[in-house]
C-alpha cells in the first residue's frame, strides 16, 4: 500500500512524518478486525456495519495557507529553501495529533484546519532565528516532535495571529554526548524512541523509555509532556529521566542542571517538562541511562478481582520489591485481552484480573527482585501464570493502537484517558471515571488498567469503546468534559502522561488554581512576549 501522504508524496517539499496522516503508524502493520472482535462488537454494542470511508488525501481539502510570500520568503532565509513549505501535501500531515478526535477530524470531508507552512530548522541558531521572524510576521509557531500527542497540543491554533507554522524538529537527531562514568547521554531533541535507543545500543545503554507511542514520539516530545513508560516502575518517568535540558524560548537560550542534584534555588527543568512548546522548543536534554540489561524474567499473575490486584500492586511498589514492569488489567480489559490474543499478540486466556510483571538487570539481580515481587504477589491473593502471557505483552505491546483505526473503519469509537490519584483515592475514582462515561455513552464498553505505580498511588487508563453513531465529535466531547469533571471531583490529577493541550486545558485552573494559572502567564510573558508559542494550550487564556 502506498499511502498518498507517505515520504515521496505529490506535492511534498520536505521529508514526512513516517506515520500515516490520517491513522496511527505504520500502514503496512495495519489490522484487520478479527471475527472474535467483530462478534463482539455486534453482541456488545450492535455495531455490525463499515463506516463510510474518509477520504484520500488528495481528496482532502484544506483551508489555503494564511501565509505572506514575504514571511515565508524570512523563514527560507533562516533555514534555507529546502526546508520550508506551504505546501498543502506537507501541510496535512502536520495538521493535528492522534487522538480519535484528530482521526475524525481527518476524515472529515469538509474543510479541514492546517498549519499554514511547516519550516524544518537544523540547529538551535535556526530555531532563534526562525522565533524571531516569527513574532515580527505575527506568525504563531507550534513545535512538532513525532506528532503523537492525544490532548489536541498540535493544534494549528493562530490565536490573535495572521498565521501559524509548525516547527518540526525532525533535524536535531543527533546524539550529542554519551558519559560513561556518568551514565548520562545528551541526546537532539528530534531524535525518535528507536533511533535513540539504536544509538545508545551500539554502545552498549539504554534509555529504556518504553511508551506505547515510542515508534514515532521524540526525545523533546517525551520531555515536552512529562511522558511516562511502562517500564516506569523500573526506570521512572521521562522526566525522572531529565538531568539537562537546552532550550531555546524568543527571549533567548537557556541550558538548565547542573550536576547530579542542586539545592540553587527552585528547579527550573522542572518549568519546561511539561511546557508543551509554550515557554520555549527544547532542542537537546541531558538523560540518565544504564547499560543494556543482561537478562530478563517474566511472570504473568491473575487475580480475583481488580480490588485485590490492586492491593496487590500496593504492596509490591511500597515495599520496593523493583519489577521493572507491573501492570494490573481490570476484568473488562482482562477479557477484551482475550479477544484480541490473535488479533495483537496480546496475553493468552485468563480469568479474573491479568498482571503482567517483568525484570530486567544482570541475573542475580533479576532473580533476586522476581523472588521477592513474587513472594508479595502471592501472598497478596495471586496466581500465577507463568512466563508466557507477560511475553505475549511485551511481544504485543505496542501494536494495540492499529486496532483504533480497524475500530473506526468498522464503525466503532475508541479512545483513552488516565489519571492518577493516591492508593485510598482510586477506587472512588474508578467509579467516577467508569459512571461519567457509561453516563454520557450509554452502552459504551469502558476498560480500566494501572500502568504506573508510586509509593503513594498509581494511574487509572481508562479505554472506552462506544457505536460511532452520529456525530461522533460531539458525542466524545460530551463523555470527556463529564470524565474531566469526575476526574476533578474525585480527587485525580487531570492527566498522568497524556499532558495538558488544548483540550484539558478546561481543567487546569482546578489543577493549579488561579495563582498558579497567574504564575504560568507571568513566565510566559517574560520568555515568549509576543505570545507566539503554542497559542490556545496548556495555560488558560
Ligand atoms: C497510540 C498512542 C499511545 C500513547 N502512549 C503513551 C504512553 O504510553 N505514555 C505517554 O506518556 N504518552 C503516550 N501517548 C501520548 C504521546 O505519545 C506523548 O505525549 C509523547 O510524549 C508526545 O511526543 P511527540 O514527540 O509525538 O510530541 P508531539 O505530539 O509532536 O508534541 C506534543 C506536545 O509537545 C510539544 N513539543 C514537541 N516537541 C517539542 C520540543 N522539542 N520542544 C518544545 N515543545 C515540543 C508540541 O508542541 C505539543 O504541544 C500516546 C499517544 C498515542 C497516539
Amino acid at each position: 500500500m502506498a499511502p498518498e501522504t507517505q515520504a515521496g508524496a505529490a506535492g511534498a517539499a520536505l521529508p514526512l512524518p513516517p506515520m500515516k496522516w490520517d491513522a496511527w503508524g505504520d500502514p503496512a502493520l495495519a489490522k484487520e478486525l478479527s471475527a472474535d472482535i467483530k462478534g463482539l462488537l455486534a453482541a456488545a454494542l450492535g455495531v455490525t456495519g463499515d463506516a463510510a470511508p474518509g477520504p484520500s488525501a488528495a481528496e482532502v481539502v484544506l483551508r489555503p495557507s494564511r501565509i505572506t510570500a514575504d514571511a515565508l520568503g524570512a523563514l527560507a532565509a533562516v533555514v534555507g529553501e529546502a526546508h520550508v513549505s506551504a505546501a498543502d501535501a506537507d501541510r496535512l500531515p502536520r495538521a493535528g495529533g492522534k487522538s480519535t478526535p484528530d482521526l475524525l477530524r481527518r476524515r472529515s470531508r469538509e474543510p479541514q484546519d492546517a498549519p499554514d507552512a511547516v519550516v524544518v530548522p537544523g540547529d538551535e541558531a535556526q530555531i532563534a532565528a526562525v522565533l524571531a521572524v516569527c513574532a515580527e510576521h505575527r506568525i504563531a509557531v507550534v513545535p512538532f516532535g513525532g506528532g503523537t500527542s492525544v490532548v489536541g497540543g498540535l493544534d494549528p491554533e493562530r490565536g490573535s495571529f495572521e498565521a501559524v507554522v509548525s516547527l518540526d524538529l525532525r533535524r536535531l537527531d543527533r546524539l550529542h554526548a554519551l558519559d560513561e562514568t556518568s551514565g548520562e547521554a545528551v541526546l537532539g531533541a528530534g531524535l525518535t524512541g528507536p533511533a535513540a535507543e539504536a544509538l545508545l545500543a551500539e554502545r552498549g545503554w539504554e534509555l529504556g523509555h518504553y511508551p506505547q507511542s515510542f515508534r514515532f514520539a521524540t526525545i523533546g516530545g517525551f520531555a515536552a509532556t512529562r511522558s511516562s513508560g511502562q517500564d516506569s516502575a523500573g526506570y521512572g518517568r521521562f522526566d525522572e529521566m531529565v538531568r539537562g535540558l537546552r532550550v531555546v524560548t524568543p527571549a533567548g537560550t537557556l541550558e538548565l542542571g547542573r550536576g547530579p542534584a542542586s539545592a540553587a534555588g527552585p528547579d527550573l527543568r522542572q518549568l519546561f517538562l511539561g511546557s508543551e512548546g509554550t515557554l520555549g522548543v527544547i532542542t537537546a536534554v541531558r538523560l540518565r541511562i544504564h547499560p543494556l540489561p543482561a537478562v530478563k524474567a517474566y511472570e504473568a499473575w491473575s487475580f480475583p478481582d481488580f480490588a485485590t490486584g490492586t492491593a496487590a500492586l500496593r504492596a509490591v511498589e511500597q515495599q520496593g520489591t523493583g519489577p521493572t514492569v507491573i501492570r494490573l488489567s481490570d476484568e473488562a480489559e482482562t477479557m477484551v485481552n482475550l479477544a484480541m490474543t490473535e488479533q495483537i499478540g496480546g496475553s493468552p486466556a485468563v480469568s479474573g484480573c491479568l498482571a503482567v510483571t517483568v525484570f530486567e538487570g544482570d541475573a542475580e539481580q533479576v532473580a533476586a527482585r522476581h523472588d521477592l515481587t513474587r513472594e508479595a504477589l502471592l501472598a497478596a491473593g495471586g496466581t500465577s501464570l507463568g512466563e508466557a502471557p507477560a511475553r505475549a505483552w511485551e511481544h504485543g505491546r505496542f501494536n494495540a493502537p492499529y486496532l483504533r483505526d480497524s475500530l473506526l473503519n468498522a464503525g466503532a469509537l475508541c479512545e483513552t484517558l488516565e489519571t492518577a490519584a493516591g492508593w485510598s483515592d482510586l477506587p472512588r475514582l474508578r467509579t467516577a471515571v467508569t459512571e461519567a462515561l457509561t453516563g454520557a455513552l450509554p452502552g459504551a464498553l469502558v476498560l480500566c488498567h494501572i500502568s504506573h505505580v508510586y509509593p503513594t498511588g498509581a494511574s487509572l487508563y481508562f479505554t472506552v469503546v462506544a457505536a460511532l453513531g452520529e456525530d461522533p465529535l460531539t458525542r466524545w466531547g460530551a463523555a470527556k468534559r463529564a470524565a474531566g469533571d469526575a476526574i476533578i471531583g474525585a480527587g485525580g490529577t487531570i492527566t498522568h502522561h497524556h499532558a495538558v493541550g488544548a483540550d484539558h486545558r478546561p481543567w487546569m485552573t482546578d489543577e493549579i488554581g488561579d495563582l498558579g494559572v497567574r504564575i504560568l502567564r507571568a513566565v510566559k510573558a517574560e520568555l515568549d512576549p509576543a505570545g507566539i508559542l503554542n497559542p490556545g494550550k496548556l495555560i488558560p487564556s
